[in-house]
């Protein structure tokens, strides 16, 4: 291991972030721990783009730790819709009202306690104890692993635990001395990732700026620097498909919550039949009202809606790409001619000029938004 790095790193990456890091970011610069956690967990898996439109709202909307874990886990989600990951924001209420309970609503500045906290792994954890509390404790994203893995030559695939370990060791010995410097010292690391040591275009492959590590890292003296860091194949993402029950009366559709451990857990969306594997559906039937109701709805609330609907119209088929797996969704039209009352199931019907208020996955918004019916303010709220 280059031990002179291992000196010098942190001045210079600190030096590098004066000359060419990012500023005024809106979530830079502040010692506030929930303003930190709000914007780390937005970032996970969000671009900066979009996080730079939402993470604004979000903190207008729910200011501080008290007033979110205060919030009803619909409002959250709703306030969440459209960023993806939606066990980000139930774990965000789940952790607000830990912060509240168990911590008398301050969060905790030790990086070991702050890891207990729901939805806080040990890198965002780092990262609050740092911006926040000046702690000397590493992060090791994605971002910083790509660093590291490439400075150090570390070729073992980044998901093995064996890797893990030596980059988390590599991230603590890198750490400036003085507590004062965590706040930039971090700042800088993500930034470097970010913006320089990038994945396909790191600048010491071609273009004109000169990374200030050029002649210590191992990856770039080796002919290395693509080819690291190492990830284990994926297998080819399955694919799924589904019925989706566009049920209508009048101005209204029907909405069911879903249940909070599935995919888009706890949004609100229209109700749908069990997922299964992918099989062509050229040449198929469409199926009668019966049997789309069993497939879909509980028995009781399937038999009511029967007296009420008549027909059923293939509507779309919309495609959705998840990380680890693709679904294919095929949308029915139903007209129901009376109001059916529904008790449990999580059934509701929501006048389309209130949908604004229900967090809803992304293509669910996306087709309730292509309605005519529905006008073009609604869903934005
Ligand atoms: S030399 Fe290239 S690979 Fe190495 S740290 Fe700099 S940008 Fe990253």
């Amino acid at each position: 291991m280059p031990k002179t790095l291992i000196n010098t790193f942190a001045k210079k990456l600190i030096a590098w972030h004066g000359a060419s890091g990012r500023s005024g970011l809106p979530w830079q610069n502040n010692r506030d721990p929930y303003l930190v956690w709000v914007s780390e967990i937005m970032l996970q898996q969000t671009q900066v783009a979009t996080v730079l439109e939402r993470y604004p709202r979000f903190v207008k909307r729910f200011p501080n730790v008290k007033k979110l874990a205060a919030a009803d886990i619909d409002e959250v989600l709703a306030e969440w819709a459209g960023l993806g990951y939606y066990s980000r924001a139930r774990n965000l209420h789940a952790c607000a009202q830990q912060v509240m309970t168990e911590f008398a609503g301050r969060f905790p500045s030790d990086p070991v306690l702050l890891e207990q906290l729901k939805g806080v792994g040990r890198s965002t954890a780092g990262a609050i104890a740092a911006f926040a509390f000046h702690e000397r404790t590493p992060i090791l994203d994605a971002n910083v692993k790509r660093i590291l893995a490439r400075l150090f030559a570390v070729e073992g695939a980044i998901q093995e635990k064996t890797t893990n370990d030596r980059l988390w060791k590599l991230a603590s010995d890198l750490l400036p001395s003085c507590p004062e410097d965590m706040p930039v010292y971090t700042q800088a690391i993500m930034d470097f990732g970010a913006t320089w040591c990038t994945s396909r275009k790191p600048v010491c492959l071609g273009g004109e700026k000169r990374c200030p590590f050029a002649k210590e890292c191992q990856a770039n003296l080796s002919g290395l620097v693509l080819s690291l860091p190492k990830k284990v194949i994926k297998a080819e993402s399955p694919e799924f498909e589904c019925d989706m029950l566009l049920m209508r009366f009048g101005n209204s559709v029907l909405l069911q919550k879903r249940p909070s451990r599935a995919i888009w857990g706890g949004l609100w969306s229209l109700p749908e039949s069990s997922w299964a594997i992918k099989v062509s559906k050229k040449n198929m039937a469409n199926p009668s009202l019966r049997a789309l109701f069993k497939d879909i709805l509980p028995e009781e609330k399937s038999a009511i809606l029967l007296k009420v609907c008549k027909t059923v119209q293939r509507y779309k088929e919309i495609k959705h790409v998840f990380t680890h797996r693709r679904l294919w969704m095929q949308f029915w039209e139903v007209h129901a001619s009376k109001e059916v009352k529904f008790s449990g199931a999580n059934l509701e019907w929501v006048p389309l000029s209130q949908l604004g208020r229900y967090g809803l996955p992304q293509p669910i918004k996306l087709l309730l938004q292509g309605l005519s019916l529905v006008r073009g303010d609604d869903l934005k709220n």
